[in-house]
């Protein structure tokens, strides 16, 4: 049997032409198709009324604990596995290293499967769940693979999951160390994520495709809300947010909106969104404030390497309503910022996880955001996930005979004794 509808979810609405639709399985808009992304709406009366600073006090650290924001039905049973509710650290060093007043990380590296989708695959099993699905499916080389097939396990749905023939090892390794059924694709990403959308109609599996899916954003904007009640008045004066489909920064947006509805905060933050250099179609429609044109897509940053984003009306439209602003990156300076987060912030973050920092010390750079101001950086993924482009970031480790002398030779050559 169906369970009842989410409680304060009163229906999804166009993006494009406003059009709204009750709550059920719709991916898309039926009229406006691809382009008509649909964004869930409540009733935020209602959910003010029930998610305010007392309930919150009793409730568990998790992201589960907005869920009146969220589309779940009070009766889904939860993933055991600990999502959101991520750590913020001052890092006065690194602030200093990019020329800020003050600077915070939020580390999504600490979710269950290291980056922040696990906030959109944790929502993605449970509505797959609600809906009857027995499994669920997706293309993906990266973090929303990996991060489904943690979810699917842990709920016990199975997951069948499409990469690319030249998908690395590694990430092979961790989809099926979870039980995934991977299907590897002699071709392209775009003809693994056609393969994957063709056998999900025929064979009745739900697609998690977050450019597209409705539900998933939700999960997304769970850190928006984590950054609100974390800082509450004190909210820093930029949130800032790498970008590949816009599915994070406009979740977070829209994140940052609803609390300063339901009162905790007074002011919206601005957004920064940050691309790289070689994969800035965003970047490029929100200066000229025409449609979006996709470009080639090629950085060391893998997780925001996309060059059709599918979310970038919702991103800009985030952005813009923020007073934002957006900046691309290059590589090298991904890469220092790579160095840079973990030597003078303690964290380390894959290429796509740090863009922020580099994209944060630019703005600065160019007077884009003011050396007064306060900033939070999201670090969207773990180092660990990519150790090959940490390695291209930091030097060599010193080798030597196992004797304390050329121990003692080694460290004076190098200047650290
Ligand atoms: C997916 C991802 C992003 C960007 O999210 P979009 O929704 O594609 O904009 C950033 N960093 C990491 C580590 C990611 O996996």
């Amino acid at each position: 049997m169906k369970p009842p509808a989410a409680t304060f979810v009163t229906g999804l609405r166009c993006i494009l032409c406003n059009q709204t639709y009750g709550d059920g399985n719709l991916h898309t808009c039926p009229k406006c198709g691809i382009q008509g992304i649909l964004d869930v709406q409540y009733d935020y009366d209602a959910a003010a009324a029930a998610l305010t600073s007392g309930t919150l006090a009793g409730r568990s650290y998790n992201h589960w604990r907005y869920r009146e924001l969220l589309p779940l039905s009070d009766e889904a049973s939860l993933p055991p596995l600990h999502v959101g509710w991520t750590p913020v650290y001052d890092v006065p060093r690194l602030a200093a290293a990019v020329g800020i007043h003050r600077l915070f990380l939020k580390d999504d590296g600490r979710n269950p499967t290291n980056s922040f989708k696990d906030r959109a695959s944790s929502v993605g099993v449970l509505k797959a769940q609600e809906f009857g699905f027995k499994a669920i499916a997706c293309a993906s080389t990266g973090n929303a693979a990996s991060s489904l097939a943690g979810f699917a396990a842990a709920v016990g749905l199975r997951s069948v999951i499409f990469v690319p023939e030249r998908t690395p090892e590694p990430k092979v390794a961790q989809l099926l160390i979870f039980g995934a059924t991977v299907v590897r694709v002699k071709g392209s990403y775009e003809s693994a994520f056609d393969l994957c959308r063709e056998a999900c109609k025929k064979f009745g599996w739900y697609n998690r495709n977050s450019g597209t899916n409705p539900f998933l954003v939700e999960g997304k904007k769970t850190a928006g809300l984590e950054i609100a009640e974390q800082f509450g008045p004190a909210v820093p004066d930029w949130v800032v947010v790498s970008v590949g489909d816009g599915c994070t920064i406009g979740g977070i947006g829209k994140g940052l909106q609803e609390m300063r509805k339901l009162g905790f905060i007074d002011r919206i933050p601005r957004l920064l969104g940050v691309q790289a250099e070689g994969a800035c179609p965003i970047l490029g429609s929100f200066l000229s404030g025409k449609d979006l044109i996709p470009s080639s897509a090629s950085t060391i940053a893998d997780s925001i390497a996309v060059g059709t984003p599918r979310n970038w009306r919702r991103a800009i439209h985030q952005i813009k309503a923020s007073r934002g602003e957006m900046i691309a990156v290059a590589d090298e300076e991904i890469m220092e910022a790579m160095g840079m987060t973990a030597r003078l912030g303690g964290v380390f973050g894959e290429p796509a996880g740090v863009a922020g920092v580099a994209g944060l010390k630019r703005a600065i750079a160019r007077g884009v955001v003011k050396r007064d101001e306060s900033a939070v950086v999201v670090i969207t993924g773990n180092g660990l996930k990519d150790i090959q482009s940490a390695k291209r970031a930091v030097g060599q480790a010193l080798e030597i005979e196992p004797d304390f002398h050329v121990l003692e030779k080694h460290l004076l050559e190098h200047s650290i004794i």
